[in-house]
């Protein structure tokens, strides 16, 4: 199989190329590559191209089970009429926009929005509805900005694999409740990273209220060079440097709210997508692709950076080691305003995969049984990763380079944010943003509060809704997260999650545990053999 571009782009080969395992950075792409022969599917473009080949699949409006709304949800949340006030009552307060707290303070919401932070015992609206904050700390919800949510599409590609009877719908967790599992891990705010019809329509079903769930950013289909890395599922093949300008143009015709470059893309079909980007107002975050040098993609305008390793995985070993290079980079990165997901989960994914990191992956806390069955010792993934010597190359370390790479943007004061680049969200289990909030105190050296902003206000920041989230001020979106001990001692106190907030819909800790009961009910009488 031939890593060239099918349209002479072939310059900055091979070695750039060669380093394939970055293509399948995450767990979800990984499985949804497996039936498909490594993309293979769709290796060369169709003779008479008209560039791009994305294939769009289902209309949003299609969507069957972005309709189904809230049927496995809806008594879990307690809603408060329009006009009616919630106050949430002597909590301590950290707004965000300073270091400080306000303890014993009230929060005054109406509508699902902030009207007021003020110190207890003044007088409360009339007929308020009353959630008790004594002895709870309050912050903004949680962003997660890199997520991949097994949505149909996914599902019916690993149907296959678990016998011919399978089907996409046996493997699926109704949205609602999927989008219900990030709220009680205090997310309230995604960013799906390979965008596809159905997230389009998850998307356009939370904002209608059909169903509640995380404010959601949908990135292109991934913008690709051929052979793809995946299907046409999810891709935009671009085959020619034209190809890039039409991306960018049918991208944003479809509705997603960024263009997403990736691996296979070629230098000349990346420049076209990136002026074409810039021409139409187009937001670029993606990878860096493998023919593109790292400060010509800064230089050239592209905004976002979907992992921290983006930053040198094209590099050899030595090069990794060049602390002065990724100073570099990452000053550059400051200059330009770039912002950085962080994506260390699964960086460690990675490390697990090839064997480097044989307890890495946390099985038995994972709901999903398909991402259990993948990822299981031995599993189709882990072989085939361990299996080849260059995957292991690549990937040995990858979580102590990201650390380092994550130094230097923190030293730079680039803008960095949470990102998993996971498939489903836990609650409070294991592979989740509490995992990635850890690793930035433990290992890159935050305070807490410092790792906070970057799941807050840098994120709403880079959302482009600062005006209107990420803090606890009065006129923001009341959504936020109680605590039942103090994040700025203890990271992991995000963890210990009493209640979510979510615009007018408030979830106790008990409504929460019953939905994760839902969730684990539906997900054991999948049709997948045990781990
Ligand atoms: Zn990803």
């Amino acid at each position: 199989m031939s890593l060239f571009q099918p349209d002479g782009q072939t310059t900055h080969m091979p070695r750039r190329a060669a380093n394939g395992w970055r293509m399948l950075c995450c767990p979800m792409h990984m499985a949804a590559m497996m039936p498909m022969g490594m993309g293979a599917a769709v290796a060369v473009p169709p003779p008479s191209e008209p560039p791009p080949s994305f294939v769009d699949g289902t209309a949003p409006e299609a969507s069957l089970w972005a309709s189904r709304g809230d049927e496995h949800t809806w008594d879990l949340f307690q809603v408060a009429a329009p006009g009616r006030w919630v106050v949430i009552r002597g909590a301590t307060v950290w707004p965000m926009t300073g270091d400080q707290p306000l303890p014993n303070h009230d929060i005054l919401v109406q509508d699902g929005v902030i009207r007021a932070v003020q110190p207890s015992g003044a007088a409360l609206p009339d007929a308020a509805l009353v959630i008790d904050g004594a002895g709870k700390h309050i912050i903004p919800g949680l962003a997660d900005n890199h997520v991949h949510p097994p949505l149909m599409h996914v599902s019916t590609m690993f149907a296959s694999m678990f016998g011919p009877q399978v089907t996409g719908e046996d493997l699926q967790l109704p949205y609602d409740l999927h989008m219900f599992l990030y709220l009680t891990g205090g997310i309230t705010r995604i960013q799906a990273m390979a965008g596809s019809s159905e997230d389009l329509a998850l998307r356009e079903s939370i904002r209608q209220g059909r169903l509640r769930g995380p404010s959601m950013r949908v990135a292109s289909p991934v913008i690709d060079g051929y052979p793809l890395v995946w299907g046409a599922h999810i891709s935009y093949g671009v085959g020619t440097p034209e190809g890039g300008r039409a991306a960018a143009r049918r991208l944003k015709d479809r509705g997603f709210n960024f263009a997403k470059p990736y691996t296979r893309l070629s230098l000349a079909a990346y420049d076209q997508l990136l002026e074409e980007c810039q021409a139409l107002g187009i937001e670029v975050t993606g990878h860096i692709p493998a023919a593109v040098p790292v400060e010509h993609a800064l230089r050239k305008g592209q905004r976002g950076v979907a992992h921290v390793f983006e930053y040198f995985y094209n590099d050899t070993e030595s090069e990794r080691q060049n602390l002065d290079m990724m100073a570099r980079r990452a000053r550059l990165s400051a200059e330009l305003d770039v912002t950085v997901q962080s994506t260390l989960t699964v960086s460690m994914m990675f490390e697990y995969d090839i064997g480097h990191r044989p307890d890495g992956f946390q099985a038995a806390g994972v709901f999903d049984p398909v991402l259990r069955h993948l990822m299981r010792p031995g599993g189709p993934i882990v072989q085939m990763f361990s299996g080849n010597p260059q995957f292991v190359a690549q990937g040995t370390d990858c979580l102590r380079h990201s650390i380092h790479m994550m130094k230097a943007l923190k030293a730079e004061g680039v803008r960095i944010v949470t990102g998993t680049d996971t498939g489903t969200c836990n609650g409070t289990g294991p592979h989740t943003i509490h995992d990635e909030l850890e690793w930035f105190v433990k290992d890159v050296g935050m305070t807490p509060l410092e790792a906070l902003r970057c799941a807050t206000v840098y994120s709403a920041e880079h959302h482009g809704e600062s005006a209107v989230s990420g803090t606890l001020e009065a006129g923001k979106r009341s959504d936020l997260v109680l605590l039942e001990a103090d994040p700025s001692r203890d990271i992991a106190a995000t963890r210990r999650i009493k209640g979510v907030m979510l615009g007018n819909a408030y979830i106790h800790r008990e409504a929460m545990d019953r939905g994760l009961e839902r969730a684990k009910a539906i997900f054991a009488a999948m049709p997948v053999p045990a781990a």
